[in-house]
């Protein structure tokens, strides 16, 4: 069986809801609203004729310092990943690489080459929406934010507005078929 046949398309994004308590989000917001607003960012995204996902980076006192979608295509980028961008314009922003104290909340969860960036950004967490069973690399298909096992990995918590977030990615590939 070919690998990518381990689960069917429509099973790939999965809106899993079995996380533990919430973090606390930064004052004057939510996660969900958070998630919302990237929720608008991938639906941005899709009308471009991008994977729809979107993601932002949020400091510790509820300051949206940056916001991104996937533009691989428009950018003809493989690493711009809607994280990648946002920590890229988040680090700008602060004027450091480094993004201690921020969280990044995005509505899919990281693949491989995201939660490396994540890790090197030294984020303090990473909210994210939807699941991903193929690639998902913070907990679906392997632990990439705590590979290194050197401490000072990044918190995670899923499953936020979800459903969603699983939505979109259905229906974006859906019409592409
Ligand atoms: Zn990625």
């Amino acid at each position: 069986m070919e690998l990518r046949n381990l689960c069917a398309e429509e099973d790939r994004w999965r809106a899993l809801s079995s996380w533990g308590p919430e973090p606390p989000a930064p004052p004057g917001t939510s996660w969900r609203a958070l998630m919302r607003r990237a929720l608008r960012l991938a639906g941005r995204a899709a009308r471009m004729g991008e994977v729809p996902v979107g993601a932002l980076v949020v400091d510790s006192e509820g300051n949206v310092l940056s916001s991104a979608h996937n533009e691989t295509e428009s950018l003809r980028d493989p690493t711009a990943h809607a994280e990648v961008l946002a920590l890229r314009r988040a680090s700008a922003v602060v004027g450091n690489h480094r993004l201690g104290g921020s969280v990044l909340v995005v509505t899919l969860e990281p693949c491989l080459m995201c939660a490396g960036a994540l890790r090197e950004a030294r984020v303090s967490g990473v909210v994210f929406g939807a699941s991903d069973a193929r690639a998902g690399a913070v907990c679906s298909c392997l632990e990439g934010l705590d590979y290194a096992r050197t401490g000072g990995a990044p918190w995670s918590y899923g499953g936020v507005e979800a459903e969603d977030c699983a939505r979109l990615l259905r229906a974006f590939f859906r019409e592409r078929r």
